[in-house]
């Protein structure tokens, strides 16, 4: 029998999931703001014009965001329901802590094949260039999203929660360590050494990132991590440039 009363829950803790992603993606937006005008100088005016430009692109996509957003609390009751999904083939009293690594794991790969197929498919190709095009990357590029791209990027993540059987918590944790690693990687800032290079053995940092933001190939082909760079490097798409030598400003 369908337990209405966890379906009722999680719609409830669905629709305030989204206003939680919401104030945490501020919070870090302007965290990432007030630290990158701290650490650069001379970039005033122009900084906040480039950021009220890519704001656009954040309105117009918190329509399809915010509509797309109630079908992953469909699909996962639907697979709760049903004990659908990788999680659920896992032998029964594994801990919990085994089902939240495996459907993280799954989540995470999930956005690295995105991203993969965002760049090697033309068609799609021209909706994430919106994404690229922007000529002088840092925290506001976050904004800059094709409406398009919004709804086929949530179209995949709907897909790998149906196959992970991710739990609404699972999904919750993810999606909040995907927005403050979104905000944080596009940020314009430059980590400690050592620490960029420790960090960086499992976890994408700013300047792995910015290495994907690079102008020319082959580094736009590389880093397509979202919170962990551990499919690049098994996949063989990990790429590094010294700080220096990134270029994020384009001149055309
Ligand atoms: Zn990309
Ligand atoms: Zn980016």
């Amino acid at each position: 029998m369908i337990d209405k009363s966890i379906y009722t829950i999680l719609k409830h803790l669905s629709a305030h999931s989204y206003a939680v992603q919401l104030e945490l993606f501020l919070l870090l937006f302007f965290t990432g703001w007030f630290t990158e005008n701290l650490v650069s100088r001379g970039t005033g005016k122009r900084k906040w014009v480039h950021a009220f430009f890519n704001l656009k692109f954040f309105i117009v996509d918190a329509v399809p965001q915010a509509l797309m957003g109630l079908f992953f609390i469909q699909i996962i009751h639907w697979n709760q329901v049903h004990h659908f999904g990788l999680i659920y083939t896992l032998p029964s009293g594994s801990s919990p802590a085994l089902l939240f690594i495996v459907a993280f794991l799954v989540l995470d790969l999930g956005e690295y094949v995105y991203h993969v197929t965002m760049h090697k498919v033309n068609f799609l190709w021209g909706f994430h260039a919106i994404h690229h095009s922007d000529r002088k990357v840092d925290v506001s590029t976050v904004f800059r999203e094709h409406p398009m791209e919004s709804i086929i990027r949530n179209c995949f993540a709907l897909w790998w929660v149906f196959l992970s059987g991710a739990t609404f918590w699972i999904f919750f944790i993810h999606l909040m360590a995907q927005t403050f690693f979104v905000l944080f990687t596009h940020a314009r800032i430059r980590l400690p050494k050592r620490f960029n290079k420790m960090a960086g053995l499992i976890f994408v940092t700013p300047n792995i990132h910015q290495v994907h933001h690079h102008y020319k190939q082959p580094y736009t082909d590389r880093n397509y991590g979202d919170i962990l760079c551990i499919w690049d490097r098994l996949f063989g798409t990990f790429g590094i440039l010294p700080y220096k030598e990134i270029k994020l400003e384009l001149i055309i």
